[in-house]
């Protein structure tokens, strides 16, 4: 039979808040090569949505950088090219406001005035690993049918109710997965009190209405893809397929962040030529037996994706 989504589509999401670095530029060029390697096509989405961290100037270097390694995209840019722009999330807030409104319909959302001290002097205390679970506080007792009025919304987030049961996904790189988002985050904000809109709720629109059957990024957003699978589930959405990939750490073995100058690249691009840092990336990835200087023909032929060993060895 032949399916609307033959083709395959991926896409590469960075903030503009800096210069990428070694292990974006690895998730890019897996992301480009994946559906390359398949006659796909690749969006270049801007997710600004973050005012006070977002510049325009760092997504021109992004696109800059992802040009000078042949990383071109199809659609999407700071250009709009493409039927579903614009494609930097900081215009999209009407397509986001059509959504919450299908999402208002569920029941599911209410309003939430607590402040982060207040959740954080409500955490459970066995998470000893840092990440806060939503106690509910604000939960009403009934929820269902009537959805939050403006009055009871305005200065207030909005959150979504999560359900206490798995959510199982096939991880192309890393497998089997599951997550209990009651036990993992609770209920999550999908709209924040000052309007900014969140990313997991902004994300699946955005792979929705963009068409995307593929998502690839970093293993620190494993447990985001249980929400967004969540999230789709309610909005009716197709879920995409995912793979995660392992984060690269630097010398000291740490996970790469934009303030890491050796690996940002504009030392990357002074060091090496791009069929260097290519050759260096596909060597990293697994899809050359040793490292020499390659181009992304050269690659598209041998592409896959690491093994769950090989994430291992590259450093988690
Ligand atoms: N914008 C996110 C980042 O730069 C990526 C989100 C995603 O790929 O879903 O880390």
């Amino acid at each position: 039979m032949v399916t609307e989504n033959l083709t395959p589509r991926g896409r590469f999401a960075p903030s503009p808040s800096g210069r990428m670095h070694f292990g974006n530029v690895f998730t890019a060029m897996m992301s480009w090569l994946s559906v390359k390697s398949r006659g796909g096509k690749w969006v270049l989405r801007i997710e600004d949505l973050d005012p006070q961290r977002s510049k325009q100037e760092h997504a021109r270097m992004i696109e800059d950088d992802l040009l000078w390694l042949g990383l071109e995209w199809d659609e999407g840019g700071l250009d709009n090219i493409g039927d579903a722009a614009p494609y930097s999330q900081s215009l999209r807030g009407d397509i986001y406001e059509e959504y919450l409104e299908r999402l208002r319909q569920t029941g599911l959302l209410y309003p939430c005035r607590c402040r982060r001290a207040d959740i954080l002097a409500t955490q459970a205390p066995h998470r000893s690993d840092g990440r806060v679970v939503y106690a509910g506080t604000c939960r009403p007792v009934r929820l269902g049918g009537s959805a939050p009025d403006d009055a009871a919304v305005s200065g207030a987030a909005l959150r979504l109710l999560v359900p206490d049961l798995e959510i199982a996904f096939a991880d192309m790189v890393y497998g089997a997965q599951s997550a209990n988002l009651a036990q993992e985050c609770g209920d999550f904000i999908v709209r924040r009190a000052d309007g900014a809109w969140a990313y997991q709720f902004a994300v699946v629109v955005d792979d929705a209405l963009m068409g995307i059957t593929e998502v690839v990024r970093g293993n620190d957003l494993l447990l985001s893809t249980a929400q967004q699978i969540y999230l789709c589930d309610l909005l009716g959405f197709h879920v995409p397929e995912y793979a995660h990939l392992p984060l690269i750490c630097n010398a000291q073995g740490q996970r790469l962040s934009k303030r890491d100058s050796a690996m940002s690249m504009q030392e990357l691009r002074r060091r090496y030529s791009p069929s260097e840092l290519l050759g260096k990336l596909a060597f990293l990835a697994g899809l050359t037996p040793e490292y020499a200087p390659a181009s992304l023909p050269d690659l598209l032929p041998v592409f896959r994706w690491p093994t769950p060993d090989d994430a291992l060895k590259l450093g988690e």
